[in-house]
């Protein structure tokens, strides 16, 4: 008679760690993963941040388990083809270096494994995440019944503010209920509305100005054309920092009107909405407490290891009106609610662990430090890129984007795709973003290892580029 079926154990390492005794062989193996992790970092800035070509392991498990080396290797292998967003010139995309207090936080939570579907699975975790969530609320300026839900990423952030302020509006049975929102918005709205079920043209576009923000009367006019139409609009999206401009549109204006209007304000500040933490910066998103609800990404600028998102509510119990359905099967809650009753997400990791744990490690100093440093990499980039021959769009924020001012679409397709090209030879990452039309080379100044001299560089490249189209 066979007993239990055992799993052999990896050259020294046990499979589960062992819940009665210290294990030497588990404190090595972590140690030497998170030794072969600084190495990755330490070897940053030699690489670019796009990794060569290079292998993969093998996916599938071998008929016995691998030994711990092995292990290591493989991951090693994945390692060697990640993307590197450490490297200074990594400046193309939203994904800044991880705090390090973040990927401890990160590794502890993998160890608790603990559940935030419901508080008996994660009774430290769930009251961390609530307050966590007040003092976000708080900071933002929201009021006193504010509460929040974190959620894995910006797009189901904003997909449950949908959910809550249609719900708000009673307007669950109304599929020709619209959403408004500048052309400018993000992607995720439009797949918010498709999981909705609501109809087609749901998501209704307000023009933008100049800046990239909301054209105020065009918003006021749509408005009331809806209501002339018989139409109903569920929320109005006033964006806190565009993908591409990082343009901030007119809160307290959108505000007044959507008070006047009786109408639910979602402030999409995945983006901008960290800039409200400190004084120093909430300037470039003043109004955004008078939203009923806000997304805000940590994971973007901060360096929250992902992912790092937190949907914030003016009235915390609209979390519950919206997603809760009973939890039949699980205890009452005894404190503020089950984390699967106020949102959209069953089980979910502890995401606010390594939020919380990244911001005491940051301190109020450091949080400002990384906001107004990536302001001011934004505008020293800005001040050094030839504005008399590039169409140049900015915000208040820390992104910018540039094409040329004398080239036509496809011009400035070609440009932009060489012009890439060889920054990256040179391990300056950009991004190309296609905005109205027309292909942008992009930077986004969240990465506090970029320097002066790389930004000297990337400005000096850029405005040779433009020698090419002559
Ligand atoms: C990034 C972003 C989102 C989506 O966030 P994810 O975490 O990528 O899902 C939504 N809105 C804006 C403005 C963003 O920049």
């Amino acid at each position: 008679m066979a007993g239990t079926p055992q799993i052999r154990p990896t050259a020294t390492l046990a499979p589960f760690a062992k819940p009665d005794r210290f294990d030497p062989e588990l404190q090595t193996f972590l140690e030497q993963a998170s030794a072969r992790l600084c190495q990755w970092f330490a070897t940053a800035s030699n690489r670019g941040p796009l990794p060569a070509l290079s292998a993969l392991p093998d996916v599938a498990p071998q008929p016995q388990g691998l030994s711990v080396d092995a292990l290591l290797d493989d991951l090693q292998l994945v390692m060697e083809g990640a993307y590197q967003p450490s490297h200074p010139g990594a400046l193309a995309h939203l994904d800044p270096p991880p705090l390090t207090a973040s990927i401890a936080a990160d590794l502890i939570c993998a160890g608790l494994n603990n559940n935030l579907l419901a508080e008996e699975l994660s009774p430290s975790l769930s009251r961390l995440e609530r307050e966590m969530c007040r003092w976000f609320a708080e900071r933002l300026g929201l009021p006193l019944t504010a509460g929040g839900v974190a959620a894995s990423g910006g797009s189901l952030s904003n997909l449950m503010a949908m959910v809550i302020a249609r719900q708000q509006a009673d307007l669950q049975d109304d599929p020709r209920a619209v959403v408004l929102a500048s052309v400018d918005a993000h992607v995720s709205l439009a797949k918010a509305i498709r999981v909705m079920g609501l109809a087609s043209d749901a998501l209704q576009t307000v023009p933008v100005d100049q800046k990239g923000c909301m054209n105020l009367d065009a918003l006021e006019h749509q408005l009331k054309a809806l209501r002339a139409e018989g139409r109903p609009c569920l929320a109005v999206v006033a964006t806190a920092g565009t993908t591409v401009q990082g343009a901030v549109d007119p809160l307290v204006a959108v505000a007044e009107l959507c008070r006047r209007e009786q109408v639910w304000l979602h402030v999409d500040g995945a983006i901008g909405g960290v800039f409200a933490l400190t004084a120093a910066t909430a300037s470039v998103v003043e109004g955004i407490s008078l939203a009923d609800s806000i997304t805000v990404n940590p994971q973007k600028l901060l360096g929250i290891t992902k992912t790092s998102s937190l949907l914030l509510v003016a009235n915390q119990s609209h979390l519950a009106s919206a997603f809760s359905t009973g939890l039949p099967y699980m205890e009452p809650a005894w404190g503020d609610g089950h984390g699967s009753e106020i949102g959209l997400q069953g089980t979910r990791p502890a995401e606010v662990l390594k939020l919380w744990l990244g911001l005491r490690q940051l301190g109020e100093q450091g949080i400002q430090c990384l906001l107004e440093g990536a302001i001011q990499r934004r505008q020293s980039l800005a001040r050094q890129l030839d504005a008399s021959r590039f169409i140049l769009l900015s915000g208040p924020l820390h992104l910018i984007a540039c094409t040329p001012k004398n080239a036509d679409a496809y011009q400035a397709s070609v440009w932009s795709l060489a012009t890439r090209q060889s920054l990256l030879e040179q391990q300056l990452m950009v991004s190309r973003p296609l905005h109205h039309g027309r292909h942008f080379l992009k930077v986004v100044l969240g990465n506090p290892h970029t320097q002066s001299i790389h930004l000297n560089r990337l400005a000096t490249l850029m405005n040779q580029s433009l020698l090419g189209l002559r």
